[in-house]
């Protein structure tokens, strides 16, 4: 964007906002196009090295410097006692929402949370994933957490597409929870589509947690109750989590962070 078009749509903007012009249905239109310049101009600065630095600053500055006992020790080893599945989506990081410091809980993200079946040659990444946490760390608890208006499971629960639209990966990836879609479909069929897909988010969870007890290694820890497998959901439009237990009758849900108990 050349630096004189951009002074000349603020220029413009100002003068609208400070009312010498008279806005007319084709001012408005104008107006827009002004607006969008701007933003445009504003995204181009958007400085991503600085971004990273500033980052990394901020946590060595707040949290690794000042706590060098912690991170001494943490170079040595790690320990976690969870592993955590959670949604790539930018908005449900674990760390941030369940507060993990560095050291606390083994990761795997994708789309949509999904744990698929044991199946060495069509997702070693997730294997792999599940059996260096469990034989090696030995971590105690599994949680397989989704999350509110989540992209992936609108996808499952939107195939087949009736514009014939398709994606190299995502489609197949997601197909792994048809099981929890049929489900759903069965059960609550006859509700609006967003809230089959809010019950789905939940219910892929509970077949995630079925899918891990056919890696050998979780089956045996499940039953000399070393391991304990749980599913959550969090809530990023009214902010509550919830969290439940994987037992042969699933327990109820426990609330947590409900607005009326964080909030007076
Ligand atoms: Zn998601």
């Amino acid at each position: 964007m050349a630096e004189n078009s951009t002074k000349v749509a603020v220029a413009e903007v100002e003068r609208f906002l400070r009312g010498e012009e008279q806005l007319d249905d084709k001012d408005e239109t104008r107006l827009e196009t002004l607006t969008t310049t701007l933003e445009e101009t504003n995204l181009s600065k958007y400085d991503p090295i600085k971004r990273i630095k500033d980052g990394f600053m901020h946590f060595k500055i707040h949290e690794f410097d000042k706590h060098p006992d912690y991170y001494n020790k943490l170079a040595e080893g790690q320990s976690p006692k969870f592993l955590v599945f959670a949604c790539s989506d930018s908005r449900v990081c674990p760390s941030i929402i369940l507060n993990f410091r560095p050291g606390e809980a083994f990761m795997c993200r994708n789309i949509a949370n999904l744990v698929p079946e044991f199946n060495q040659v069509r997702y070693s990444g997730v294997g792999a994933v599940i059996e260096y946490a469990v034989t090696v760390l030995k971590v105690k608890f599994i949680l397989v957490t989704g999350h509110s208006r989540c992209g992936g499971i609108e996808r499952l629960m939107s195939l087949p597409d009736k514009d014939g639209k398709t994606f190299d990966f995502i489609d197949d990836w997601v197909k792994i929870g048809l099981p929890a879609k049929a489900k759903v479909k069965a059960e609550f069929g006859n509700l609006p589509q967003n809230e089959q897909n809010q019950i789905c988010e939940s219910e892929a969870v509970n077949l995630s947690l079925v899918n891990l007890l056919t890696y050998p290694y979780v089956r045996a820890g499940v039953a000399d109750k070393t391991l304990e497998l749980m599913g959550g959901h969090y809530d990023f439009i009214n902010g509550t989590f919830t969290l439940w237990g994987l037992d042969l009758d699933f327990k109820p849900p426990l609330e947590f962070g409900a607005k009326h108990l964080l909030f007076a």
